[in-house]
């Protein structure tokens, strides 16, 4: 019997984790992408499924009472309070694919689930994260978007429509435009710039050309695109304008969506915390000087909250919420 499963799945990495009443982590599990909008439900329902039975596994070691899990064994395991913070789950048709998604991994891992709360990853962080008080939460990592919280308790989002059609700052996105930008140079009607020096090495490939065909051929993947995000933080730091005019950009349209959301919310004029997450935002200094210095001038009352750099501690946060409520109820 464990009392908290806390999952924060993104375009990259899927994470989860137990913990007891007292946020003591009893195990913790670890996968790739489980967004089934990237690499679809199958895929995800793996991964998702990969790094909760290693999350289980590592609890059993720890708690005297358990059998090691094994989902072939009769072993079922209860879980008071499961909150999964999911990438991909945008609209009502995601939240019944996603849902449905989870109900069979946590079927297939012999996992009886007491209260199950099924959200979008920048929700289930924002929510756990602020504790009730306004504030805004900025994603970029290889998905990109922005959540919000007002004093009245009203949410609302922007940005985050998937790697396709939106997803503008995130690591996805300065991915593409990297590609992007080493094409438009190879055919003279952009600036040179070190990109093509740094990307083509990496993805193993000779010519500008093979790049282009990369992008069609069976290695690509949206995850890999986000990948070459720190090439151009890195050709940025050698001073190639290109590489910084991206992340100028990206800094700008993240912060973009973080307006939507206090204009919507009408939280101009009051106080709430800003927390900034996801690779893109804790790696790429500059990426994240542009979110704050936008966000300090637009709203000066702002305050930059440092604490919760990961999502996954305000999906944990958002759970041992819910058990405290329920055990004050009792
Ligand atoms: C997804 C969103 C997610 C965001 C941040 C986007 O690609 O569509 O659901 O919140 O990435 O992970």
């Amino acid at each position: 019997h464990i009392p908290l499963l806390a999952v924060d799945g993104g375009g990259t990495k899927c994470l989860a984790v137990l913990t007891d009443r007292s946020k003591r982590t009893l195990g913790a599990g670890r996968a790739g992408s489980c967004n089934y909008q990237g690499i679809g439900r199958e895929a995800a329902a793996r991964e998702l499924a990969a790094a909760i039975s290693q999350a289980l596994n590592e609890a059993a070691g720890r708690l005297p009472t358990a059998a090691p899990h094994d989902s072939m064994s009769r072993t079922a395991w209860e879980i008071e309070c499961a909150v999964f913070g999911l990438a991909g789950l945008d609209t009502e048709h995601d939240r019944q694919v996603i849902t449905g998604m989870v109900r069979d991994v946590l079927k297939m891992l012999r996992i009886r689930v007491r209260h199950l709360i099924v959200e979008n990853d920048g929700f289930a962080a924002l929510l756990g994260a602020t504790n009730g008080e306004p504030g805004i939460l900025v994603i970029a990592g290889t998905g990109s978007i922005a959540f919000g919280v007002n004093r009245a308790g009203e949410t609302a989002r922007a940005g985050g429509w998937g790697h396709r059609v939106g997803d503008e700052g995130s690591g996805y996105w300065i991915g593409k435009q990297a590609i992007m930008a080493v094409l438009k140079a190879a055919d003279g009607r952009g600036e040179p710039t070190l990109l093509e020096s740094l990307l083509l090495p990496h993805l193993g490939l000779d010519r500008v050309e093979e790049l282009f065909n990369w992008t069609y051929g069976p290695d690509y993947s949206v995850e890999k695109v986000g990948e070459l995000s720190p090439f151009v933080s890195q050709a940025a730091d050698s001073q190639d304008r290109v590489a910084a005019s991206i992340l100028k950009a990206a800094g700008e349209e993240l912060f973009l969506a973080a307006r939507a959301v206090i204009e919507r919310l009408r939280m101009r004029e009051e106080p709430f915390k800003m927390i900034l997450q996801g690779g893109v935002l804790q790696n790429d200094e500059r990426v994240r000087r542009i979110v704050i210095e936008h966000a300090r001038r637009y709203t000066p009352q702002v305050t930059i909250d440092k604490a919760q750099n990961d999502p996954i501690f305000g999906v944990i946060a958002k759970g041992l919420a819910y058990l405290e409520k329920q055990a004050g109820e009792s």
